[in-house]
């Protein structure tokens, strides 16, 4: 495995080494340029005087201080968000549309910066932030382009031919709540809220603490972009002391996150009867079958396993490969991962960076300690590398994992991945299946017809042939999202957007009522009823 070394080979322009003194410098900031803090900051909603240091995990000091929400900033950003929200819905489907083509192209121009932020506050290889980018300048396009598709009024079949004048209305729901993670802040940080604006509803928005810079540099591109400030709204702060506050005053909540929390709030969401969608984690299983080429899926498998660090809902843990290709591709995946360049940097050589945070180092370490005390096989990293930075952990190959052991059912949600044998295609889609989660899976084949048709046997909301996740994640028209314990609803697609409104029926009675005319008594109206339903179906109506 090749080193990247420890040292940050450059630093974006707004980085400054801090200030001489921090602890008697007045500024709520350090470690970044204080006027490019403060233009990012200025957009949380708090009066509380709190702030919160977001540390780099591949810097020295911290990078900024960041104001914090308390529980009645976050009800007087739903109440701003409220009343922007109604001359917001008044605007034209167009004039929505045409923010997010300006945002796409903010999105690109502005791309190094947005890439140098993530990498400061995440640790992640550049090309990992990179692809952040391009899946929200993707969903910016993907809404802003089907946007009459999913939102005009539809007309349906009425009751009676001619009679009955049915549409179905897009009513957007009001306020959304946003509650996002660390793992892919820019992207995750607006993704969602995209065709929420889009469908004429306002955000309220709280990214996790860890990188709360992103998101607010991506708010700041909406407001360039012509979005109305007050129709996104942030705040900052813990998830368990103000998340409830968010649950309690939004009118739908899509929230990002561990399966754990997402239950919580799936919990308080029935309590109010408002609506949620969640996107949880999972353990996701790759087959190669026995006509793959090996080669290909041993590429896949490294960008299947490692990108992000493995700090990705849709990364591969569990790798089950045909016992006719089993040497083969294991020694291709080995040789391949050996490869990788390892570092914590904001260079394009980087192939895995940091870990983002202590917690997430020990994770990751305890799950390969356990896995090797019970008998598992290190076939290749196994390691921190507190060399190359605080949180850099080996990618890391397992062989030999038995259902005793941590890292077989739970999410490890780092670079971590069990390679298993299976003898026939029946056993590995049983043991893919395995397991309480259903988020991705991927399927490596020569035959493409073959692989969508085992595809269709698994149980997961996404599944990749011969590509690892990004064939479906970055197919914006597909919805994206987990079944069992993965996650309900889904992003991505027209149940991405629609998610986001109430339909509402009109139905016009033209000429008749739907009831006796004529003096005529219920039974003959019935057996009237009952001929003009024979009929339509004759006629093949719907
Ligand atoms: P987490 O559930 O701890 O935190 C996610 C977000 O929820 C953060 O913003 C956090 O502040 C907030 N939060 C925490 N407790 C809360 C509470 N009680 N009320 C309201 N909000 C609360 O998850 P995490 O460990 O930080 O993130 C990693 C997890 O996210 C992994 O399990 C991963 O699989 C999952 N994830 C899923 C997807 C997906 O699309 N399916 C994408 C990224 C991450």
């Amino acid at each position: 495995m090749s080193e990247q070394s420890p040292t940050t080979p450059g630093r974006p322009g707004h980085i400054t080494d801090g200030p001489a003194d921090p602890e008697h410098d007045s500024s709520a900031a350090y470690g970044l340029d204080r006027s490019y803090v403060a233009s990012l900051t200025r957009r949380v909603a708090s009066t509380s005087g709190e702030t919160h240091a977001v540390s780099s995990p591949i810097g020295h000091t911290p990078l900024a201080h960041v104001p914090q929400s308390s529980q009645a900033d976050v009800a007087d950003a739903f109440a701003r968000a409220r009343k922007a929200q109604v001359s917001w819905a008044a605007t034209t489907i167009d004039q929505r549309a045409a923010c997010l083509l300006r945002l796409h192209d903010l999105l690109l121009d502005r791309q190094d910066e947005l890439i140098d932020l993530v990498v400061w506050e995440s640790g992640k290889a550049r090309k990992d932030a990179y692809l952040e980018v391009a899946h929200l300048a993707l969903t910016a396009r993907y809404y802003a382009r089907t946007a009459h598709e999913h939102l005009d009024t539809q007309r349906v079949g009425g009751m009676f031919p001619l009679l009955t004048r049915a549409e179905v209305h897009r009513v957007p729901k009001g306020v959304v709540g946003i509650i996002s993670p660390w793992n892919y802040p820019l992207t995750m940080a607006l993704c969602d809220g995209l065709p929420a604006l889009l469908a004429g509803n306002a955000v309220v928005a709280k990214p996790d603490a860890q990188t709360m810079l992103t998101a607010l540099l991506a708010v700041q591109l909406l407001d360039e972009a012509g979005f109305p400030p007050e129709v996104w709204q942030v705040v900052a702060g813990p998830g368990p002391e103000i998340g409830g506050a968010l649950v309690a005053a939004a009118d739908y909540i899509c929230f990002t996150g561990s399966t754990a929390t997402g239950k919580l709030i799936a919990r308080q969401c029935a309590d109010r009867l408002v609506g949620c969608s969640l996107e949880l984690g999972g353990k996701n299983p790759m087959l190669v079958l026995r006509d793959a080429d090996v080669q290909r899926a041993a590429e896949g498998a490294t960008r299947a396993v490692f990108s992000n660090a493995g700090q990705l809902c849709v990364s591969m843990e569990r790798l089950f490969v045909a016992d006719q290709v089993y040497d083969r591709f294991v020694d291709a995946f080995v040789s391949r991962t050996e490869a990788m360049t390892l570092g914590a940097g904001h260079d394009w050589s980087v192939d895995m960076g940091s870990l983002i945070s202590q917690a997430q180092l020990d994770t990751v370490t305890a799950h390969v300690e356990d896995a090797v005390a019970k008998g598992a096989q290190v076939l290749t990293g196994g390691r921190a590398r507190p060399d190359l930075g605080p949180f850099v952990y080996e990618p890391t190959i397992l062989e030999g994992v038995s259902a005793d052991m941590q890292c077989f059912g739970h999410e490890t949600f780092g670079p971590v991945v069990a390679l298993y044998r299976f003898h026939s295609e029946d056993e590995a889609v049983e043991r893919a299946n395995d397991g309480s989660y259903g988020l991705n899976a991927s399927v490596y084949t020569r035959d493409g017809a073959r692989g969508r048709a085992l595809a269709r046997r698994i149980k997961c909301g996404t599944v990749n042939v011969n590509e690892a996740f990004g064939a479906t994640f970055g197919s914006l028209g597909a919805p994206m999202g987990g079944m069992r314990e993965s996650g309900m609803g889904r992003r991505q697609g027209a149940e991405g957007i629609h998610r986001y409104t109430e339909a509402q029926s009109v139905a016009t009675q033209r000429l008749v009522p739907i009831a006796p005319m004529f003096g005529m008594s219920e039974e003959v109206n019935a057996k009237v009823l009952t001929a003009s339903l024979r009929l339509l179906n004759k006629l093949g109506r719907a």
